[in-house]
């Protein structure tokens, strides 16, 4: 490599000084094998072996950042403390390893060329032809140097995502490469996450889609140290012999990642072949034994379940889960931590609109009614109403930013008898705007990045259920939104019984609303579920679960 080739700010990060060591994980044969779980898991152990890690997942898409992308297409978007709109792989990562990650742990494309691009335009190349080797290379391996050295990792894990033989990841698997190249090889490590499938129920686990992938791989210059091979039950050793034999890895090297009770298993599940001894081996490193502590106590409380609470999600982009997939884990991190398996029907609020408005009433079936985060007028009256009958019928609710917003707006009609009170995001004339436009976001234009976003403090009001449940004057949680409650409605919503027990901003925002002598009636501005971890549930969901088993 010839450091000459990069502008001069990269230099510095691409010596080969570097102290930490780099795990590059890798998908093979199709999408969706859960190269996040291994990616995570993989950290969690090293972790556990007491190992400074962290995790960095790269998106090959074009897009500068998840923010801009559809939901229901793309999943969720998870928010990092410092605002970063990001894949929901960090999500993943934090609840693993529960380390708070920043906004250059997701690389896109469209951040690596912005970087190279505009150095280009500042003339740092020097009238070099600027080209995706070495330059783009170049600052991929800048990118993540620069991670690994400001955090002083000892090890990071680095995932990318499709799979190998896509044309968008190439670049990124070619700095990989170049990376074991200059890093030097034992200190870094090549995992391949394959599939081993069974076509019919009696059949045999299938090894030669591994092959190919393996092929594939060796073909751009990579030859795994470890492959992760997904399976429904575990890798016959019959498989396992054929992988070590055509991946030329040895046996102890092939890892069966096959089903387990819950992901949080998927550590035990890997541990139990020896990976973290295969890890040290590949990576010259001296400890190789994890120190559990209660993770494993932790992990079993997802699968020792005594009963079950049945939760409504009456939300807008329901019909993929993935899109509230850390509403969903917050709810079972809070479930598991009561014994109980959170059951939850994922509605779609148009369900009770444009004449499905008597369907409403099969809300009575749930112990909670959850209104999760969403964007736009379609859907919305649903959310309303649903959060309307929850507190009419004294089902417990949990609103989390735009089921906040809706709350507000179903109590502003339904007991301050303003009929068409709304939020002007969804009908930009209503007489009264209860939910609005934050003043700063109106000469805003770009989509991209521009919301209110990420961790900001918030001051809780002494003598609320919010400051039991947090047990704090003080909490930091993060955000995703462009509208907010109206204060001109402060003393009229106050007057009827709501209260407002948290807010921001030396009190421009308000962060909290609770009903006293209802089950369980609080929503949220912010993000809760960004918050929560398997054996620490976030407070409002571990209060809104408990509120629903006693219901
Ligand atoms: N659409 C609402 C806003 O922009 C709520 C956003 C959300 O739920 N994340 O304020």
């Amino acid at each position: 490599m010839q450091s000459s080739t990069l502008p001069p700010q990269q230099q510095k990060n691409n010596g080969r000084s570097s102290s930490s060591k780099f795990i590059f994980v890798i998908g093979g044969v199709m999408s969706g094998l859960g190269k996040g779980v291994t990616t995570s898991s993989t950290a969690r152990l090293l972790q556990l072996a007491g190992y400074k890690v962290s995790c960095v997942k790269i998106d090959p898409y074009v897009n500068y950042d998840a923010g801009t992308m559809n939901p229901v297409a793309h999943g969720e978007v998870f928010v990092t403390d410092d605002g970063g709109e990001c894949d929901m792989d960090i999500g993943n990562y934090e609840r693993f390893i529960d380390t708070s990650m920043t906004k250059d742990h997701n690389i896109t494309t469209g951040r690596i060329y912005m970087d190279v691009i505009a150095a280009e335009r500042e003339g740092k190349y020097l009238g070099q032809c600027v080209q995706i080797i070495p330059h783009v290379t170049d600052a991929i391996k800048a990118n993540l140097r620069r991670i690994a050295e400001k955090e002083k990792l000892d090890i990071m894990v680095v995932e990318c995502g499709g799979t190998v033989g896509d044309i968008e990841s190439l670049p990124f698997l070619e700095a990989f490469r170049q990376m074991a190249l200059e890093v030097g090889r034992q200190n870094t490590l090549f995992i391949h996450v394959t599939l081993a499938p069974v076509l019919d129920v009696v059949g045999e686990q299938k090894t030669k889609p591994t092959q190919h992938s393996v092929q594939e791989l060796r073909r751009i210059g990579i030859q795994p140290d470890i492959i992760a091979v997904r399976c429904k039950t575990p890798l016959t050793p019959d498989a396992r012999r054929k992988i070590s034999l055509f991946a030329s890895v040895e046996q102890q090297n092939v890892i069966s990642c096959h089903d387990a009770p819950s992901i949080y298993k998927v550590p035990e599940v890997i541990e139990s072949q020896g990976m973290l001894k295969v890890v040290s081996q590949g990576l010259s490193l001296k400890r190789s034994k994890p120190k559990w502590g209660d993770w494993k106590k932790v992990a079993s409380s997802f699968s020792n379940y005594d009963g079950s609470v049945r939760i409504a999600v009456v939300g807008k982009y329901v019909t993929l889960p993935d899109s509230y997939v850390s509403v969903y884990h917050a709810l079972s991190h809070a479930g598991a931590g009561i014994g109980k398996k959170v059951e939850i029907d994922w509605i779609d609020s148009e369900k009770f609109e444009n004449g499905g408005e008597k369907k409403i009433a099969s809300l009575k079936e749930y112990q909670g009614v959850l209104a999760p985060g969403g964007f736009g007028k379609r859907g919305s009256e649903g959310i309303i109403s649903a959060a309307n009958f929850a507190r009419e019928n004294n089902i417990p609710y949990l609103g989390i930013c735009f089921g906040f917003q809706l709350a507000i707006v179903a109590f502003a009609r339904h007991v301050c008898g303003m009929a068409g009170a709304n939020s002007t995001e969804l009908d930009p004339h209503t007489k009264n705007p209860v939910v609005d436009f934050m003043p700063e976001q109106r000469n805003v234009h770009d989509m991209g990045g521009t919301m209110r976003l990420g961790g900001h403090n918030i001051a809780v009001a002494p003598k609320t259920l919010a400051h039991r449940l947090y047990g704090a004057t003080t909490i930091r949680r993060r955000h995703r939104h462009r509208y907010e409650f109206n204060q001109n409605y402060l003393d009229a919503v106050t007057k009827a019984g709501l209260v407002l027990s948290a807010h921001s901003d030396s009190g421009r925002r308000m962060e909290i609303l609770e009903i006293p002598d209802h089950k369980f009636y609080f929503a949220v501005q912010y993000h809760a579920e960004f918050s929560s971890r398997p054996g620490k549930p976030e407070q409002a969901f571990d209060a809104f679960v408990k509120a629903a088993a006693r219901s």
